[in-house]
């Protein structure tokens, strides 16, 4: 019998940390593997993401730590304060050093994406390969993508992010035969519109919080008639990772960001059809601008001036927005397809959380 063959769709955090433990496997347990990934060149795209502590043991199994560990910043609280500066509370995240011997960190997502993308032989990603649809029988699963080529395996693992098409096929198997649960066919829930950032390197005489060993989280609850969130974080090489946004459609029925309203529609009802997404982007600078141009003349309750000092000490390539879903599946496999990451349980990542979920 040949080895076992997967194919893996989506070159993200969730299918190259899968890709790295399928390097290694032992010798006599080796597999045959190939990632397919729609885009045609990895970007440098995302803010600063943050791994819970429990990761950590499992980025060591893969052998990734040391270079990890260079990149980030141990994270020990979550400080947030309302608009005019007064405290809302902290949420403690050192409870990690003493519970699992390990603080949870922080960094920026383009690098972490680099040092994955460096452990996996560049052979076995093609770019440029968007699945449109899959098959599975008794005998194997292929995956055809929009450039017409088919790739067959054994076993297809999506990691193709939140829209995946992976899921939209199985799921739309599962309920032909009757076996998916009817709130897996419910929309996403999509509701929060964000700009996110990683400034140029900044002077830790004006940003004093670059010289934390152990860095906070601060975040900002502001608004009242329109809701927004702010948070600002620390990175290596003296640069603050930063994400600014709120709601799409406030509880009044404004929107924090008024024209993206019908975006937000649009999104939603499409939310299970993978040619319509809201995917992380720096192609609509026009709604960028609106958003950044809505909360620049803020006051940065921690301080450092105006939310507009943050933007524009930020290189435009590194701005990108984003809407944010949230949904958990319950169906998380089915005959030989089976999802991991944002694939199956997207949540919002509030605080850049949401490599946790890889
Ligand atoms: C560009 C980008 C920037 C991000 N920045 C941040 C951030 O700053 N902070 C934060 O907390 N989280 C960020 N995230 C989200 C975070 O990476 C995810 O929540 C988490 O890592 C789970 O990742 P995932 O690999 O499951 O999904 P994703 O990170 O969404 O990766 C999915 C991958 O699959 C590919 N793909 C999608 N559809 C198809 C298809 N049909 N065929 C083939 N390939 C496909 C995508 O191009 C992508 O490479 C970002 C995600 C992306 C894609």
């Amino acid at each position: 019998m040949g080895r076992t063959k997967i194919l893996i769709a989506g070159a993200g955090i969730s299918g190259l940390a899968i890709a790295i433990m399928l390097e290694r496997l032992p010798e006599d347990k080796k597999v045959d593997y190939l990632i397919l990934e729609r885009s045609v060149m990895m970007s440098a795209m995302g803010s600063a993401v943050s791994l819970h502590t429990a990761v950590i043991p499992l980025l060591k199994q893969l052998g990734v730590w040391p270079e990890i560990e260079r990149i980030s910043k141990p994270m020990s609280h979550f400080c947030i304060k309302r608009a005019d500066g007064s405290e809302l509370g902290t949420v403690d995240y050192a409870y990690g050093d003493s519970e699992y011997s390990y603080y949870g960190i922080v960094m920026a997502r383009p690098q972490l994406h680099s040092i994955l993308m460096g452990h996996v032989p560049s052979s076995k990603i093609i770019l440029g390969k968007r699945i449109v649809a899959t098959s599975q029988d008794d005998t194997g699963v292929s995956c055809h993508c929009a450039d017409s080529t088919i790739y067959h395996a054994d076993i297809l693992i999506g990691a193709d992010g939140a829209y995946s098409a992976v899921r939209q096929a199985l799921y739309k198997d599962l309920w032909a035969h009757g076996n998916l649960p009817r709130q897996d066919i419910s929309p996403i829930k999509l509701d929060q519109v964000v700009v996110v950032g990683i400034t140029e390197p900044l002077s830790p005489t004006d940003y004093p919080m670059l010289k934390e060993d152990v860095c906070q989280f601060r975040i900002v609850l502001g608004g009242h008639d329109r809701p927004y969130t702010m948070w600002m974080v620390p990175l290596t090489n003296n640069r603050l990772g930063w994400s600014i946004g709120g709601r799409s459609n406030a509880s009044d029925g404004s929107s924090f960001w008024s024209e993206s309203q019908e975006e937000a529609t649009d999104s939603y009802a499409y939310a299970h059809d993978s040619s319509r997404n809201a995917d992380w982007s720096e192609a609509e600078t026009e709604s960028i601008d609106e958003i950044c141009s809505q909360m620049r003349s803020k006051r940065n309750p921690f301080g450092f001036g105006t939310y507009g000092d943050l933007i524009d000490k930020t290189p435009r390539h590194m701005i990108s927005k984003v809407m944010f879903e949230e949904k958990g599946f319950r169906t998380w496999y089915g005959g030989r397809t089976v999802l991991i990451g944002d694939a199956c349980h997207k949540s919002v990542p509030f605080g850049g959380c949401g490599e946790c979920n890889v």
